[in-house]
């Protein structure tokens, strides 16, 4: 029997998500494109060696990669992390460069290495959290290199002491930034885990009552049309008195899998016992009757153990103008009742007949 799919994680609408990164990244580069006019503007006219091509070269690459994305030949997450390293090769350049251009009399390190606060919160929301560790870690390695070599190497002798203390401040907050990040990134994972767990029926997988009730909630904020089906199995009490519960249970599960491939950006959910909810982008009665047909076969086809052939009883409404979901709910329930009394295995749409050709349930 195939594996539920997991119920969908419903605070992070995927579709909403992705558009609320893309905005992130936009700005972004906005505001990278604007920081880096208005430094060179401040530097006028002696440019810093580094800046001078480094802050255009940043924010050519940004507007880049969002050109790229604007075409679809990039994907958001690979241009988030071309930018990450990116940015991580101009703060490391930039320490490099400080200790070249710092005032004899320094003692402590300068401003832009603020900057290296950033880049090691940052990778923990560009990378896998596991990733994330490996390259703030590498980023670290490389700081230390490059300070070591500068107190050692190229620092005079009379800064050495300060600046090597200095140095160690800077890397050991970096050490202790990535320690802190990786452990909120691993309590964000369990957290989330939690989260999914919440909004999953245990036994079938599929997204449970929460999960749909809170879909349905975020419907009634939109204007976006849809349809429901309701559906409920019929004279399943008489499959857990005749095999047993486990066998129950596992025609349960198989009527979850066969609700499982659903167009994108619909829910399947077990709304209690042994009835589902389908939650449907809008379908024309032609669409979901072929649908539904389809999905009856299927179910007339489940073979579980001693059960041969299940059939279910179908309420089906669609949204109309200004209608709240619960009232659409209530009439997909109404209709899903009237085909119960009209002697079940049938379908029926709101209050019209909508299919009644099949055989008497089987068990
Ligand atoms: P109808 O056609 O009128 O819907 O009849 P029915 O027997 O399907 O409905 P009824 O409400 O009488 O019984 C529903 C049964 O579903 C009773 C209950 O034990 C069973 N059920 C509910 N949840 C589970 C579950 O998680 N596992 C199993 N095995 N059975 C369950
Ligand atoms: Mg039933
Ligand atoms: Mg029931």
């Amino acid at each position: 029997m195939p594996s539920p799919s997991p119920a969908p994680n419903l605070a992070l609408n995927p579709s909403e998500w992705h558009r609320s990164q893309r905005q992130m990244f936009l700005a972004l580069v906005i505001l990278v494109t604007l920081a880096s006019a208005v430094a060179l503007a401040l530097q006028r006219p002696a440019f810093d060696p580094l800046d001078i091509w480094a802050l255009p070269g940043m924010s050519a690459l940004l507007i880049v990669l969002q050109g790229l994305l604007v075409l679809k030949r990039i994907t958001l997450s690979a241009a988030l992390q071309t930018a990450y390293l990116g940015g991580a090769t101009y703060v490391l350049l930039a320490l490099s460069h400080q200790y070249e251009v710092m005032p004899a009399t320094s003692v402590t390190l300068m401003e832009n290495t603020y900057w290296f606060a950033v880049i090691y919160a940052a990778a923990f929301l560009t990378f896998p959290s596991r990733l994330a560790t490996v390259v703030t870690s590498g980023i670290l390695i490389l700081a230390t290199a490059i300070c070591a070599w500068h107190v050692t190497m190229t620092v005079p002798d009379d800064m050495r002491l300060k600046l090597a203390a200095a140095s160690a401040q800077f890397l050991l907050t970096g050490a202790v930034l990535i320690v802190l990040n990786r452990t909120i990134g691993v309590q964000h994972h369990r957290l989330m885990a939690t989260r999914t767990a919440a909004y999953t029926d245990v036994l079938t997988g599929l997204a449970n009552r929460r999960a749909a009730e809170e879909h349905l909630a975020a419907l009634a904020q939109g204007d976006t049309a849809f349809t429901l089906v309701l559906f409920d199995l019929d004279h399943f009490k008489s499959v857990n008195d005749t095999y047993g519960h486990a066998t129950g249970d596992a025609v349960l599960r198989g009527v979850a899998g066969a609700i499982r491939h659903l167009p994108p950006g619909s829910v399947a959910s077990r709304w209690g016992g042994e009835e589902f909810l389908l939650i449907l982008p809008r379908h024309d009665r032609a669409e979901i009757r072929a649908r539904l047909d389809s999905l009856r076969t299927q179910l007339r086809g489940l073979v579980l153990g001693p059960v041969s052939g299940v059939t279910a009883s179908f309420g089906v409404a669609s949204s109309r103008a200004g209608e709240h979901p619960d009232q659409v709910l209530a009439r997909a329930d109404t209709a899903m009742y009237a085909a119960k009394a009209q002697g079940r295995n049938d379908v029926r749409v709101a209050d019209t007949i909508f299919r009644h050709d099949l055989p008497d349930p089987v068990n």
